[in-house]
């Protein structure tokens, strides 16, 4: 299957999804990147240097994986899901045929993630089903499914530290966590377990999307049930 993950800025796709992309790359699905914005936002400095350095760490990571990202070169920090992104995203999804979209959650914290979610779903209609990536900091998210990441988390890291103008190392940490605290939540007690989290709202056609997703983390019975 052919899966196109979207972010808004450059280190957006490795941060909250990168996980789950090395797990298709690994059972051999076609993975597409794009980043709607030019990052020019993400620090001090020269913008349009600054977009350009963004764009090469973004690159690096990608090609972790074998992928070459494409950029939509949206003014950072002005994203608004208008006829020009919604159309951007229309002819992205035409392009490349993509079987299901990963994108940010509507009620993420970062008012470009929340423009770029609402666009994907105008620009998908019942195309492709849009599935939404966790937060940060998890706040305000419903996960619906759970996807085991254990065996690709330090590509994830390596992948967040090519992100060398972001400070990745704070990006690393609550990864750490928020990853973590899912595969707990999916009743891990082995501390090496990681998940990432994601919620899909139902649209017809695309009503239970579980067969488009790698594995979840197994599924374990409750410590010493026997026993109480
Ligand atoms: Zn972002």
């Amino acid at each position: 299957m052919k899966v196109l993950a979207l972010g808004a800025h450059p280190d957006d796709i490795e941060i909250y999804m990168f996980g789950t992309l090395c797990a298709y790359a690994a059972r051999g699905d076609e993975l597409a990147f794009a980043i709607a914005t030019d990052g020019s936002k993400g620090g001090k400095g020269d913008p349009g240097a600054l977009s350009r350095l963004r764009k090469q760490e973004a690159s690096d990571a990608a090609a972790l994986i074998g992928v070459t990202p494409q950029f939509l070169d949206f003014p950072d920090g002005e994203l608004v899901p208008d006829r020009e992104l919604v159309m951007a995203l229309k002819a992205l999804f035409a392009r490349e045929r993509p079987e299901l979209v990963i994108t940010h959650a509507p009620n993420d914290y970062h008012g470009d993630h929340r423009a770029l979610s609402e666009a994907a779903r105008l620009a998908s209609s019942f195309s492709v089903p849009v599935l939404h990536a966790d937060n940060l900091r998890g706040v305000a998210f419903e996960p619906t499914y759970y996807i085991d990441v254990s065996a690709h988390f330090e590509t994830k890291l390596a992948a967040i530290r090519c992100h060398d103008s972001q400070s990745p190392e704070r990006f690393v940490e609550a990864c750490r966590q928020l990853n973590g605290f899912r595969g707990q939540q999916a009743n891990q007690a082995n501390a090496t377990v990681y998940a990432e989290a994601f919620r899909f709202e139902p649209a017809f056609p695309f009503v239970d999307i579980r067969d488009l997703l790698p594995p979840a983390p197994p599924v374990r019975a409750v410590v010493n049930r026997a026993e109480t």
